[in-house]
């Protein structure tokens, strides 16, 4: 069946045209002239609604196998699909076993099937102790590796140190994937928490979990990332930037020209600590959300290009994990739950900013996609591309509740927000998977193996 998709502004790589996007099988064919969509072909014409590429997501935590009473393929999917979303991209450390081998990647596999959406991929995980497996986990498909350079969370997700690390990055030399790091390094997150413990700080008060965290934490490990992308020649993500102190170095680092790619997440664009109330730990993430002249500056170097894309860093957990009777932000899990959600949160602060909402499909799809190896196949509305779209009205106005919802636990500090804009259809590999509200068709999400 051949599909003619028609909108008044389609997203093209060279920007919103009117046109007739041609859809054969799972692939788009041609973009064609608004007007001239072929008789034989079946015509959805989406009036002046917002043709985007189906965004990826290159930050999520899906947590299956393992800990799927946490999140899972299915209602991690659902919620993509949802929110226009046809990719995501997994990290590698709440599922059990964590993705840091073959065997782990191939169980992953086993899980997917039949539950998933919207396509997906996964990264693999470097910890301290599998250098040895990461050429054979390079080679079964996953697009990059993830670290971290503090606790995870996760026991068994073991952090590096440096010396781990230059053993990962000898060990993936020449293969030209990237790796991500989490840059926060735990010295100053110990000493400040020493002090904020040793003056008995409050550890209801936001305040105090925003100290205990510090800019420091960040800038430090970026300055480690920055000198071992220079030395090792790789391409080091730097995921989740919260602290806009660590800008400039990152400036520096792109001049010079090493392959230092930065994503920013959604929660630190939309929210500011000033506005976080004390106990509220479904705000709790690392790094922290900070101030709001931190906000506004990470919301300049997006505008500049300094930061490539944002992500949501989907991570929930079992309501009960946060604690929220307590409100102790160091009992509480972190992780931030909000998929399916980006798109109008993005769409509503860029319209309170003024910012062209063409922006969104570089940072939300074309710079992911190319992260996780997929460009030319996601990512973009192209001849060739497969065929995923999100339909997108960018001025409705409403208000979330937790049947907007589609993760597993409606936990989120985005319960109650008032946005702008609304995804109205989703396609994925040229046949709607979500319209008006419902899910449409099946399960027929597919892994992407980067090629
Ligand atoms: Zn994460």
């Amino acid at each position: 069946m051949v599909h003619a998709l028609r909108s008044t502004r389609v997203r093209t790589p060279s920007g919103f045209i009117a046109a007739t996007v041609l859809v054969d099988q799972e692939r788009i064919a041609a973009i064609l002239p608004w007007d001239e969509a072929p008789a034989d072909a079946h015509l959805h014409d989406f009036a002046d609604d917002l043709l985007l590429p189906g965004l990826v997501d290159s930050h999520v935590h899906i947590n299956e196998p393992g800990r799927t009473e946490w999140e899972g393929f299915h209602t991690a999917t659902r919620a993509a699909a949802a929110g226009g979303v046809t990719t995501l991209v997994d990290m590698p450390l709440n599922c059990v076993p964590e993705t840091i081998d073959v065997p782990a990647l191939d169980a992953k596999r086993s899980a997917a099937q039949g539950q998933a959406w919207v396509d997906w991929a996964a990264w693999g995980g470097v910890v301290r102790g599998n250098a040895q497996a990461l050429p054979a986990l390079a080679k079964s498909g996953v697009p990059g590796f993830k670290c971290f350079l503090i606790h995870s969370g996760i026991d068994r997700f073991a952090w590096v140190d440096e010396s781990a690390l230059r053993l990962a990055l000898e060990k993936l030399r020449g293969t030209s994937l990237p790796v991500l790091a989490h840059a926060e390094l735990s010295g100053p997150v110990d000493d400040a928490t020493q002090s904020l413990n040793a003056e008995r700080a409050d550890w209801r008060k936001y305040a105090t979990y925003l100290a205990s965290r510090p800019d420091a934490a960040e800038t430090d490990a970026i300055g480690l990332l920055i000198r071992l992308a220079e030395e090792f020649n790789s391409h080091i993500h730097i995921v989740h930037l919260a602290s806009a102190q660590a800008l400039p170095m990152l400036a520096a680092a792109r001049a010079r020209g090493l392959q230092v790619t930065v994503e920013t997440c959604v929660q630190y664009l939309w929210f500011a600590a000033e506005e976080i109330p004390d106990g509220a730990t479904e705000y709790k993430c690392a790094p922290p959300i900070r101030h709001v002249a931190n906000r506004e500056a990470l919301w300049a170097a997006l505008e500049r290009g300094l930061i490539d894309m944002v992500t949501t860093d989907h991570s929930p957990c079992p309501p009960a994990m946060k604690r929220r009777e307590e409100g102790k932000w160091d009992l509480a899990w972190g992780g931030i739950a909000s998929l399916g959600l980006a798109l109008p949160v993005l769409n509503t602060a860029m319209a309170r900013r003024g910012i062209q909402l063409e922006r969104i499909s570089d940072w939300m799809a074309a710079a992911p996609a190319q992260l996780a190896g997929l460009s030319g196949r996601k990512g973009a509305i192209a001849p060739g591309a497969d065929a995923d779209f999100a339909v997108f009205n960018p001025d409705v106005e409403w208000t979330v509740t937790p049947a907007d919802m589609h993760f597993r636990h409606k936990l989120s500090p985005y319960l109650g927000a008032k946005l702008r804009g609304r995804v109205r259809e989703t396609w994925l590999r040229g046949e709607p998977v979500f319209s008006g509200g419902k899910f449409t068709g099946a399960a027929r999400g597919r892994e992407q193996v980067r090629p």
